[in-house]
């Protein structure tokens, strides 16, 4: 009998995780680093993230908005599970097996989290 953990989390914890993530200390614009920002509701596609407006620069972004998951084309939730692996001191070999990856998309991930989850050359 297999468990697989990808059945075991959902896309809320996976949001959870990444505000705790970029915004340890409350959330800021990532165009303006102002702290007003407000609250906007939820994305149509993905229930548990959050939208925000900034009421200095009057932008709009969401929970991955210039962060290294924006735009990717895996998963918020194999994302999340390979930063757990990697907690676990999981190989790259492992990790791929676990999320049914392959080995160089992993090599990749772990390279880009390592990094940080915020972009760095964000504009
Ligand atoms: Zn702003």
């Amino acid at each position: 009998m297999q468990v697989n953990i990808k059945n075991l989390i959902d896309d809320t914890q996976c949001y959870d995780t990444v505000r705790e993530l970029r915004w340890p200390e409350g959330r800021d614009c990532p165009f303006c680093d102002s702290r007003r920002v407000i609250r906007r509701g939820f994305d149509e596609k993905e229930s548990a993230r959050q939208r925000y407006e900034c009421k200095k620069c009057g932008k709009r972004f969401d929970d991955l908005t210039g962060t290294i998951f924006s735009g990717h084309h895996q998963p918020l939730k194999v994302w999340i599970l390979c930063l757990y692996f990697m907690g676990l001191n999981l190989s790259n070999e492992q990790i791929a097996k676990e999320l049914e990856l392959n080995r160089s998309d992993v090599h990749q991930m772990a390279s880009q989290l390592r990094e940080g989850v915020v972009k760095k050359n964000r504009k």
